[in-house]
């Protein structure tokens, strides 16, 4: 039996997660902690009985407490839930499947406590790689990645020498708004940029992905998890997402993961790594594929992404205001108080004001995000005229 732990099991990722769990009889769920939506996570614990579950708010865990009181299951609630969900004594993998720098807490301490980590939770890298690497290597632990584009290069490097990887080639489908200029991006809706072409995922990556922010994202993702340097990670937009990613080797051999797009798969390779299992669905057909097409990114329409190889560079604290920046800036953007392009530029305005610090703990890290927060708010206020914008 592999006994996994879930944060964020009622998410996009995480009920995939519970779906490949579901079809996997030796897998077993020992934790689940979600934010707000206690009635899927009752449901969930009906199911796969945890001994533990975690909510958010006290008020989300008394109610969850009523509904689950006929079971053997304790509820805890805030961080501290997160951080018991994750230390938990009988789990042996952690599966971060949480939006935001939240998760970064949580990440240390599983791997504190001797956890693998499947990680979803890219922000916790982003922000925070320069820490939960060289603790893994000093743990013994393993990141097994679980985002599509880190399990395909993951895939395409196993069984190689390290020393042999020349340059990753990290592949982006464009989002819905390939090929529009910013004069057409500035009006563009919520709805529209809703509206992934290929992938179906949470809310908040899929707008990051319509601003190519989240490509950015995965570049410093990947720098921290394969040890490679943002120049050496090249951008390639092939649009209908069959390449997850590939990588070249010194001698000028290349390695590409095809797959239909399919989170199921990267997640049970690392629920189950180093075994492949079967997993039913769709195969690639390449005979009615017929032909599959390649493009450069559109740093200039979608500077987000240049920001981010800027923000990588300059590394310290800046990706963590990168990364920050944007988390509010989509947020507005969701709530319709901002436009599109104020996206990028409010990131730009966030990382323009910033005086990196070097080498940040996870408490400067903490606070360069609440000082984005406060700077996008501060902004909002005095454009709204003293309306305060919440979280
Ligand atoms: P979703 O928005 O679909 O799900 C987020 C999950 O986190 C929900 O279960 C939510 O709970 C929970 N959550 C949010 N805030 C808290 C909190 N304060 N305490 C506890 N739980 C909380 O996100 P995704 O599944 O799309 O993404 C999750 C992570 O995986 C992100 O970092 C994303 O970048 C990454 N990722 C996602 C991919 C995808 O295909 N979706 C692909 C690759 C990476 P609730 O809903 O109950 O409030």
């Amino acid at each position: 039996m592999r006994k996994i732990a879930v944060l964020g099991s009622t998410g996009s990722i995480g009920t995939q997660t519970l779906e490949v769990v579901r079809n996997n009889k030796d897998l077993e769920i020992t934790a689940l902690a979600a934010g707000n939506n206690v009635e899927l996570l009752e449901a969930q614990i009906r199911e796969f009985r945890p001994s533990l579950a975690a909510v958010w708010t006290e008020e989300k865990a008394r109610e969850l407490r009523i509904r689950v009181a006929d079971l053997n299951v304790r509820v805890a609630a805030g961080m501290e839930g997160l951080l018991e969900a994750a230390v938990q004594p009988e789990s042996e993998l952690l599966v971060t499947a949480i939006v935001g720098m939240i998760g970064i807490r949580p990440t240390i301490a599983a791997m504190k406590a001797g956890k693998d980590i499947a990680l979803a939770n890219k922000e916790t890298l982003v922000t925070a790689g320069h820490l939960i690497m060289p603790l893994a290597r000093e743990q013994g632990v393993r990141i097994l990645p679980v985002d599509s584009e880190h399990s395909a290069i993951f895939q395409c490097l196993h069984g190689e020498n390290r020393g042999g990887l020349h340059k990753i080639l990290l592949t982006a489908s464009g989002g819905p708004f390939r090929g529009k200029k910013k004069e057409e991006l500035k009006h563009v809706q919520v709805e529209d940029a809703l509206k992934h072409p290929n992938w179906s995922m949470g809310r908040k990556i899929t707008i990051d992905s319509a601003t190519l922010v989240n490509k950015g994202l995965e570049m410093m993702e990947a720098r921290w998890l394969f040890g490679v340097e943002p120049e050496n990670i090249e951008i390639v937009v092939q649009p209908k997402s069959i390449i997850h990613s590939m990588v070249e080797f010194v001698d000028g051999a290349v390695i590409a993961q095809l797959g239909t797009p399919d989170m199921k798969l990267p997640i049970q390779y690392a629920l189950c790594y180093p075994q492949r299992r079967y997993l039913p669905g769709e195969r690639l057909d390449f005979g009615t594929l017929s032909q599959i097409t390649f493009e450069k990114p559109d740093m200039e329409n979608f500077p987000g992404l240049g920001l981010a190889f800027e923000a990588a560079k300059a590394g310290g604290s800046l990706p963590t205001v990168y990364n920050a920046a944007n988390e509010r800036a989509v947020a507005l953007f969701l709530d319709r108080r901002i436009g599109f392009l104020e996206i990028p530029e409010l990131i730009k305005a966030c990382m323009d004001a910033h005086k990196v610090l070097e080498n940040p703990s996870v408490e400067e890290i903490l606070q360069t995000e609440a000082e984005a927060y406060e700077r996008i708010d501060a902004k909002m206020r005095s454009r709204e005229g003293g309306r305060g914008t919440g979280k």
